[in-house]
């Protein structure tokens, strides 16, 4: 048990400017983003101390998604908190007495409450939401831009693989809501960034340099404070992997499936499948692969909705993601 808080913290730049909102912990049991939010805050905190003209503009906010279930460090209580934001539940549950709501019910509930008092206070001239996650298998770091626009051109600028397709498939996410058809009168975008494994110290570099890169690419940060080892890492961890793809099959647990990935041979995220692979198993036997692609997200824990998703490299002949960074920039 620990003792997280809903806000995590904030820092504030000396110039009004973009609020970037650092989501963690939707999932209880994916701690990386918290903790990378808390050395994002540090690492200012330094700058300002080493550096007499350090500063920014606009504001960062870290915030815990499923605080009750991060504080007992599992996916959820009752349900996935990443599943319920169809407008019609959100709907039903702000028309909710909150005394009544249950685990992710109220967490939604105050989420909402929380983003609006943000928002409000704040009055940005742009609001982005970067919702911070890891994953079960080991490999791979990429991005879920929204079907906004706009999302789909921050998400290059992490230097991650952008990955279309899954809001088609997974209905109900944060990011889902998140969007500038339910609050028109804001400049609100949101992605999403997958740093890597759950417990990896890894996915803690990989996602502190995802909030700066996405702070600069608003900004945020002034780009001569940023050294340019945040782009590297991450381009370089995603040197290997296709630079857009999109999905194509996704493999849904009912209950009482008793799913398991097969255990003679372990996946990690982009690891190469053919048709007719054997994947997993269920109560009603062998799981195949339906066609060749890449493998995403194969599910290596308890909790969870989603077994695996295949996905396909939308340029197979180009090139992959390289760095291609100035080398001239170097100074924090
Ligand atoms: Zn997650």
């Amino acid at each position: 048990m620990t003792d997280k808080k809903r806000i995590i913290g904030e820092r504030s730049g000396a110039v009004h400017g973009p609020l970037l909102i650092v989501l963690t912990c939707v999932h209880g049991n994916e701690p990386a983003g918290y903790l990378a939010v808390e050395e994002v805050f540090r690492r200012i905190d330094a700058e300002y101390q080493l550096k007499a003209h350090f500063d920014f503009r606009g504001k960062i906010v870290g915030m815990v998604g499923n605080l009750a279930a991060a504080n007992k460090a599992v996916r959820f209580q009752k349900t996935d908190l990443n599943r319920i934001w169809r407008p019609e539940n959100v709907q039903r549950i702000r028309n909710t007495n909150k005394s009544t709501l249950e685990a992710e019910e109220l967490e939604l509930y105050e989420l909402i409450e929380q983003f609006e008092v943000l928002s409000s206070n704040y009055q940005s001239e742009k609001i982005v939401i970067l919702d911070l996650h890891t994953t079960t298998a080991q490999g791979g770091i990429f991005v879920i831009p929204s079907k906004d626009e706009k999302s789909g051109e921050l998400a290059q600028h992490i230097h991650a693989p952008v990955l279309h397709g899954f809001l088609d498939d997974i209905l109900g996410t944060a990011l889902h809501h998140f969007s500038k058809q339910n609050y028109p009168n804001l400049d609100l975008t949101s992605l999403c960034f997958e740093s890597g494994q759950h417990n990896s110290p890894d996915s803690i570099n990989h996602a502190v340099s995802a909030i700066i890169q996405c702070f600069l690419a608003i900004g945020g940060f002034y780009p001569e404070d940023i050294e340019t080892k945040h782009e590297k890492l991450l381009a370089g961890d995603a040197a290997s992997l296709p630079k857009e793809a999109r999905l194509i099959y996704s493999h849904r647990i009912q209950a009482g499936d008793d799913f398991a990935m097969r255990s003679d041979k372990i996946y990690r995220n982009f690891d190469p499948i053919e048709e007719g692979e054997l994947l997993a198993t269920d109560r009603n036997g062998n799981i195949y692969a339906k066609c060749k692609g890449l493998i995403l997200m194969p599910l290596y824990q308890k909790q969870g909705n989603d077994g695996f998703f295949i996905i396909q490299d939308m340029n197979e002949a180009a090139p992959k993601l390289y760095p291609n960074i100035p080398s001239s920039r170097l100074n924090a």
